[in-house]
């Protein structure tokens, strides 16, 4: 989704603020990349490292 690859990652489909209550305004139609990724893989650490939040286990 456009405002992935940016060097601080944010989507413009991602409502709410990092860190606190958040949710996709497009979930049902997501795209393929979206449903592939899985919480904790390295995609995902990757962009919560670049927001400063802790490793998911
Ligand atoms: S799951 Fe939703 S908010 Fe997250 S990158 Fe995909 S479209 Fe954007």
């Amino acid at each position: 989704m456009r405002g992935s690859n940016s060097p601080a990652p944010r989507c413009v489909a991602l409502q709410g603020e990092i860190g606190g209550p958040i949710a996709c305004s497009v979930y049902a139609d997501r795209p393929p990349p979206c449903r592939e990724l899985q919480v904790g893989d390295d995609k995902c650490q990757r962009a919560r490292a670049l927001h400063g939040l802790h490793i998911v286990l």
